[in-house]
């Protein structure tokens, strides 16, 4: 299918992909599956469904009906063979680090990433003896690949700063010394962003923020080809377990269907906030990836769908303005997270961001001033109305 196409079915996929009538009852929505254990019916079949001859049914960490309706529809929107779920994003990212390295390998990533991928890679991965190298752009991340390196990682938009990074350029890096490139797609989600499509081998997701887009669930997919599907479900669920419960994979596949319409109203409020704050004179200084004076304008243009995500940052210049702002917003909760339906507001440098320390805070930009807003699905009018009587407070 071509690129376009993948484009234009997107949202008929998104409610589909995945979905049957349920042979038995008729069921038109997907139902839980609350089962740990599926009967075999004959002891042949448990030898062939254990041995992996025949596809099927045994235990709920490992498959289970609810579950792999969600990872379809994940498969189908990402554009990959197939797709594994997990209980957290950092269940999906744990499982990539324990699946794919070993003892005397190497990962080199684009920083920052995620708080709590950084410490899975820098806190525990080195305990096993893999070393882990930073850079902060594509040119730093070349000087650090050799033979050695079998992962790069890398998230784009990047966050708190809304830096972008080139995915096709990254991955023939990371394909140069034969390493997997993986991508948290977590903010671009794959109705703006199909990583795949740019040579990317790894998406994971946090699906707890735009594909669930509800607030109401932690959990964790990768999508990537079946031969490191295989791997991953092996490793991910079957020896580490951090596998997502039928529930929430309800919740999920609720959830999936409309993030085509989520998105859409995401990326116009942001980008109307954003207009609407360019030039206002408490603002230090305004990223979002849709401003044309943006570093990373025209590579986002390119890889994300022409839209730029729901999220938008602001420096207001001291912690004082930034505390006074966002203590005075009626709309946004001042929460972590981020993609929900609600607006949310957030201080990097003391909540998030607060263990990186003062010296890697100022270079990644995370000052004291810096306020991430993830601009939810209200009316922009008032979102705006909200943002600058905030503004007026400091
Ligand atoms: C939230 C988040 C994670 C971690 O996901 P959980 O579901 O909270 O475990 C990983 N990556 C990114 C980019 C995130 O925003």
């Amino acid at each position: 299918m071509s690129t376009q196409n993948q484009q234009a079915e997107f949202g008929t996929r998104a409610v589909h992909a995945g979905h049957r009538v349920d042979p038995q009852t008729g069921a038109h929505a997907v139902p839980i599956y609350a089962t740990s254990t599926f009967g075999y019916f004959d002891a042949q079949r448990g030898a062939r469904l254990f041995a992996g001859e025949e596809p099927g049914f045994f235990y709920s960490r490992v498959l289970n009906p609810t579950v792999r309706a969600f990872e379809e529809k994940v498969a189908n929107l990402e554009g990959t063979e197939d797709a594994v779920a997990f209980a957290s994003g950092m269940g999906a990212a744990s499982a990539i680090a324990l699946t794919f390295l070993k003892s005397g390998d190497e990962v080199a990533f684009v920083g920052p990433l995620y708080g709590g991928t950084e410490g899975l890679l820098n806190e525990v991965m080195t305990q096993f003896g893999v070393t882990i190298r930073e850079a902060h752009d594509l040119d730093a991340l070349r000087g650090l690949l050799s033979e050695r390196t079998k992962l790069v990682w890398l998230e784009t938009p990047m966050n708190p700063t809304l830096g972008i990074i080139d995915l096709q350029a990254a991955s023939e890096l990371a394909h140069s010394v034969g390493a997997l490139m993986v991508v948290d797609n977590t903010f671009a989600t794959p109705y703006l962003t199909r990583p795949t499509e740019h040579g990317v081998d790894i998406v994971m997701h946090s699906a707890t923020k735009y594909l669930s887009g509800h607030g109401d669930v932690i959990a964790g997919v990768v999508a990537t080809r079946a031969e490191l599907t295989e791997p991953l479900r092996g490793h991910g669920l079957r020896h580490i377990g951090a596998a997502l419960g039928p529930f929430e994979a309800y919740l999920l596949i609720r959830g999936v269907k409309t993030l085509p319409l989520r998105m859409e109203k995401h990326c116009q409020n942001a980008a109307a906030l954003a207009e609407a704050l360019q030039g206002h004179p408490a603002v230090k200084h305004l990223y979002y990836p849709g401003l044309s004076d943006h570093p990373g304008h025209a590579v986002a243009a390119r890889q994300m769908n022409g839209k730029f995500g729901g999220l938008v940052s602001l420096d207001l210049g001291t912690q004082d303005n930034a505390f006074a702002f966002l203590n005075a917003l009626k709309l946004f909760t001042q929460a972590v997270s981020l993609g929900d339906v609600e607006s949310l507001s957030s201080h990097p440098a003391s909540t998030t961001h607060q263990l990186l320390g003062e010296e890697t805070l100022a270079r990644q930009g995370i000052t004291p001033g810096l306020v991430r807003l993830s601009v939810g699905i209200e009316d922009s009018a008032d979102l705006i109305a909200d943002v600058m009587q905030a503004l007026g407070k400091i």
